[in-house]
C-alpha cells in the first residue's frame, strides 16, 4: 500500500526521513524515465508493503542573487522562476532543460542538461555547493571545490572508469569526483537536496534563427555538414537544436514554420553574429540561405518546447510507456547514429526526431500502438549494443529511474555496482531512499 505525503516545510520532510520508510521522493513529475501514471505497478510494490510517495513540490520556494553572481535556490523553484528571476537582474541561467517547469533541485537530482549546454556545459560543473537531508533527517552541506572523499570507500578505479565517459554531459554513473557529486545524478538515492547554489551568466543580447533542411530520412548530408563545421562556434552559439519534420506534425498547422521540412534552430550572441554569419552561415554548401528565417525569443522557445511536450502527452494518451532514446554520441560518430536511427525509420512504426543537435544529442521516440512495444524494444536493444561498441553515453540527460534500468546492465560492471553498494550501505542503511533505483 503506498501512501501520499506532501511536504510544506523542511520539518515536515526531516520528520519523516527519520521513520526511515521506503520512500520514493518527487519534484515536478516530468521525469520521461519515471512513468508517473502507472508508478505503483512500476515500483513493484508488495502486497502489505507500507511505501510513500513524497511530494516535495510544495515546499517554499527562494531565490537569492549572490554577490558573487551565484544564484542560491532553495526548495520548489523551476527552471522557469530561476530564468525569469535572474532576467530581472540582467543575468541568465547556464542549463536550460527543454521542460522548464522542472525543478532545479531535482535537476540536481537527475544530473539535468539542455539547449544552454552547447555553451556553457553541463549542470555538474556549474553547482557551487548543495545542501541536502541524510538519512537521520539532519541537513547537510557539500562543495564543489573539496574533493569527495568518504570513509571506508576507495573510489580510484571507479573513477578510472568514469574517464572514457568524461567528455558526454552525462556517463551511464555519476561522476563521484567533488562532494556535490554525490546528491548530482543520484535520483535522490542518497538523500534530498533542499538548497542549491548554481553558476549564472550576464543576459546578452542574441538572435534566433531557424535553418530549413532536407528530411534527415532522405538526405542527412547538410545536417552532418552543420554539425561538424558548429563545434568551432561554441563561444559564438548559446543552442543548436533540431526538430525533424515528424515532431512538428505535433504543433497546430498554423504554427509550424518548417514547410514540411527538418529544423535547426540557433540561438547566437548578439555581439558575435557576425562572425557567425562570415565564419559559419555563409560557408554551408549543403543549406540554401533562402532557407534561414529569423524569430523571436518567445516563439522560438515556444515551438522548441511544446513539439517534446505533445509527444509524450500523445505517449501517454495512448496509455504506452515512452520510448525514447537520450543517447549522445561524439561528434565523428554521429553519422554511425543517424545510420541506426535511419534503420528506425523504415521499420514501420510512426517515430520523431529531436533534440540537442550541436551536442550529437538527439531524442528519437517510437510512438507505437501498444502491440508494437516489443518490435520497438528489440530496436532499441540493438541500439545500446551499438552505442557500447561506439563507446557513447546510453543516457545522457534524462537519467536512468524506472525505464531504463533494463539497458543499463551492459554500461555498469563490477566497480560501479561494488562503489554503489558501499555508497547505499552507508548513506541510506535502511534502504528508505528510492529503493528500486539503479543504485539498489
Ligand atoms: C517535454 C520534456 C522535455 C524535457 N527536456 C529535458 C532536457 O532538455 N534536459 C533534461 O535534463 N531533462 C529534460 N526532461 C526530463 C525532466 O524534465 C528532467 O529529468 C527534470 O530534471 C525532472 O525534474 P522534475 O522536477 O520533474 O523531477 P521529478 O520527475 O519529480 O523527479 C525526477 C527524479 O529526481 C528525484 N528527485 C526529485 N526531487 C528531488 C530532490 N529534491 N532531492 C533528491 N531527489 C529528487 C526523484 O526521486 C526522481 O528520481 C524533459 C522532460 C519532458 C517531459
Amino acid at each position: 500500500m503506498s501512501k501520499k505525503l506532501v511536504f510544506k516545510n523542511k520539518e515536515e520532510l526531516a520528520g519523516h526521513i527519520k521513520t526511515h520508510g521506503p520512500s520514493f521522493y518527487f519534484s515536478s513529475q516530468t521525469s520521461t524515465v519515471i512513468p508517473y501514471d502507472k508508478l505503483e505497478q512500476h515500483l513493484g510494490l508488495k502486497d502489505g508493503e507500507e511505501f510513500y510517495l513524497c511530494d516535495l513540490s510544495q515546499m517554499p520556494a527562494k531565490m537569492e542573487l549572490l554577490d558573487n553572481g551565484n544564484l542560491q535556490v532553495q526548495g520548489a523553484v523551476s527552471w522557469k522562476d530561476a530564468r525569469e528571476f535572474l532576467k530581472s537582474k540582467g543575468r541568465n541561467i547556464k542549463t536550460a532543460p527543454t521542460e522548464e517547469l522542472a525543478l532545479i533541485t531535482a535537476g540536481l537530482a537527475t544530473s539535468a542538461t539542455g539547449e544552454r549546454c552547447f555553451a556553457f556545459g553541463n549542470l555538474r560543473s556549474q553547482v557551487v555547493r548543495l545542501k541536502y537531508f541524510d538519512y537521520q533527517g539532519e541537513e547537510k552541506e557539500l562543495f564543489r571545490d573539496k574533493p569527495l572523499e568518504i570513509d571506508g570507500i576507495n573510489f580510484d578505479q571507479y573513477r578510472e572508469e568514469f574517464k572514457a565517459y568524461s567528455e558526454f554531459k552525462n556517463a551511464p554513473f555519476p561522476r563521484f569526483q567533488n562532494e556535490t557529486d554525490l546528491l548530482i545524478g543520484t535520483e535522490g538515492q542518497l538523500g534530498i537536496i533542499t538548497e542549491v547554489e548554481i553558476e549564472t551568466t550576464p543576459n546578452t543580447g542574441a538572435q534566433h534563427l531557424f535553418m530549413l533542411l532536407p528530411k534527415w530520412e532522405q538526405d542527412y548530408s547538410a545536417h552532418l555538414e552543420v554539425i561538424e563545421k558548429i563545434q568551432k562556434f561554441r563561444d559564438e552559439v548559446v543552442v543548436v537544436e533540431l526538430i525533424d519534420s515528424n515532431a512538428f506534425s505535433f504543433l497546430p498547422e498554423d504554427e509550424r514554420p518548417n514547410q514540411g521540412k527538418d529544423a535547426i534552430f540557433f540561438e547566437i550572441k548578439t555581439e558575435a553574429f557576425e562572425k557567425f554569419y562570415e565564419e559559419f552561415l555563409a560557408t554551408l554548401e549543403g543549406v540554401n540561405e533562402e532557407e534561414i528565417f529569423e524569430l523571436t525569443e518567445t516563439r522560438f522557445h515556444n515551438i522548441r518546447a511544446s513539439v517534446p511536450r505533445a509527444v509524450f502527452e500523445e505517449n501517454s494518451r495512448m496509455g504506452v510507456v515512452k520510448m525514447g532514446t537520450d543517447v549522445q554520441v561524439r561528434v565523428q560518430d554521429f553519422k554511425a547514429l543517424m545510420d541506426i536511427y535511419r534503420e528506425f525509420s523504415k521499420v514501420g512504426v510512426r517515430y520523431n526526431l529531436f533534440g540537442h543537435f550541436g551536442d550529437a544529442h538527439l531524442h528519437f521516440n517510437f510512438m507505437p500502438a501498444p502491440d508494437d512495444i516489443e518490435l520497438c524494444k528489440k530496436r532499441f536493444e540493438h541500439l545500446y549494443e551499438q552505442v557500447l561498441k561506439m563507446k557513447g553515453s546510453p543516457f545522457a540527460e534524462h537519467g536512468i529511474g524506472l525505464i531504463k534500468q533494463k539497458y543499463i546492465q551492459s554500461f555498469i560492471g563490477p566497480v560501479q555496482k561494488e562503489t554503489f553498494k558501499a555508497l547505499k550501505d552507508k548513506l541510506d542503511p535502511h534502504r528508505q531512499f528510492f529503493p528500486q533505483g539503479y543504485m539498489h
